[in-house]
């Protein structure tokens, strides 16, 4: 006998999910392109893509036909065997950029973890068990799980969880002489996003990296790059750290590498990488078969001169929109960012309510994120279509006006 089925709705969440999020009151149920569709049919233009995760758009058709490819032929494997999607999508990231090795995971939290555990793991059996200490940065955002929230340097995030892992020390971002004064031979790691995401869409200035490799130069450490949010094309370069020209000894990437289907890698150099061995570390699902077919096919168009050069000519259309609409609307005080990871910092006046615009921008028809209560995200696809950017940011100019007037 069939169960009666009740209507699935946005009140559903509160009655079976653990009440970690507070999701909008529509759901979304079909995405196309730069397009998302809700329960009532109602149309969206999509400027976030999760939160910097659908670097293509929704359902693009070359991830979608890989995915049905692959879900046809294997699905998975333990790690007691290996499968050839992961070693397609490992050789190609390999020759794409410094690596010499690389490990998939499933989620950025999980890089990060396995980051920083291969970091504090290098130095105990390269140089000391004592050489542990990590530098990390205020406002930095690396993830969940216990270690990666006592690397954020977001108290917020790790507060209320009982004892942290020791001997983390976090220091002001784009401040190198605070890390010159906490930096000494008993540092393993200094970890930092190129571009911080969560922490306000702040990009690291050129010479605090060059800084940083230096130090870490000097002092053995080992330079970790989290571009979980800012690589995969986001800047404009594959990964953040080639427009740079600062090369880490190890980098995370994750959200955009799978277009939406979760999968994460870390990337290092052969030497490095040999820190570890069978049994050192280790993941059910990473590098599953699946996640790396789709992870393949989003490589395969991203690092192309045609996605990665409409990266900049799409941040100039985005950029122009935002002037245009502080000019008459007076609510920013800095677009900054690179590439199609823009962060639109709020006037004084309107410090605190960049929640406000997102709902308005939601009800006006555009998804747009915060980076914190004071600044404006948009991360939208790396192949958002001009007529798309202009749509969106009619929509986003309309939901200003009408927080204003309220
Ligand atoms: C999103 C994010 C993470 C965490 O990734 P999850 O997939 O949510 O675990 C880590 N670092 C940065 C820079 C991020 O933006």
């Amino acid at each position: 006998m069939a169960t009666e089925q009740t209507a699935i709705t946005r009140a559903t969440f509160d009655e079976v999910i653990v009440p970690i999020y507070a999701p909008a009151d529509f759901i979304p149920v079909k995405g196309r392109g730069s397009r998302i569709w809700d329960q009532q049919g109602k149309e969206y233009v999509d400027f976030a893509g999760g939160i910097a995760v659908t670097a293509l758009g929704h359902c693009h058709p070359a991830l979608v036909a890989a995915l049905h490819a692959q879900g046809e032929t294997l699905w998975h494997t333990s790690n007691v065997f290996t499968n050839e999607p992961a070693l397609r999508l490992g050789r190609k990231l390999i020759d794409a950029t410094f690596a010499g090795r690389v490990l998939f995971m499933n989620s950025g939290t999980e890089a990060n973890e396995t980051a920083f555990k291969l970091a504090r793991h290098y130095a105990c059996v390269r140089h000391s068990p004592f050489k542990s200490k990590i530098i990390a940065f205020h406002n930095a955002f690396h993830g969940r799980s216990l270690f990666t929230v006592s690397v954020d340097g977001q108290p917020k995030y790790s507060d209320g969880f009982g004892p942290k892992p020791a001997d983390i020390i976090h220091v002001p971002f784009n401040d190198l002489h605070a890390v010159q004064a906490v930096m000494d031979d008993h540092t393993c790691a200094v970890v930092v996003e190129p571009i911080q995401g969560e922490g306000g869409v702040t990009a690291a200035t050129p010479s605090f990296l060059q800084g940083l490799r230096d130090l870490c130069d000097r002092h053995q450490a080992l330079l970790v790059f989290d571009e979980v949010q800012c690589g995969m094309g986001r800047t404009g370069d594959l990964f953040a750290y080639m427009h740079y020209e600062v090369t880490p000894d190890i980098l995370t990437s994750a959200k955009a590498l799978g277009g939406g289907f979760p999968v994460s890698a870390v990337l290092t150099t052969q030497e490095i990488a040999s820190a570890f061995h069978v049994g050192s570390h280790g993941s059910t699902y990473g590098g599953n078969p699946l996640a790396c077919a789709v992870a393949e096919a989003a490589f395969d168009i991203i690092n192309t001169p045609a996605v990665l050069n409409g990266v900049r000519a799409k941040r100039q259309k985005f950029v122009q929109h935002l002037r245009r609409i502080d000019a008459q609307f007076e609510i920013f005080s800095d677009i900054r960012g690179m590439g199609l990871l823009i962060g639109a910092a709020l006037r004084p006046q309107y410090k605190g309510r960049a929640r406000d615009f997102l709902y308005a921008a939601a009800e006006a028809g555009v998804m747009v994120l915060n980076a914190g209560p004071d600044v404006m995200r948009f991360a939208p696809s790396l192949v958002v279509d001009e007529a798309d950017i202009d749509d969106g940011m009619a929509r986003f100019a309309r939901a200003v006006a009408k927080v204003l007037a309220a």
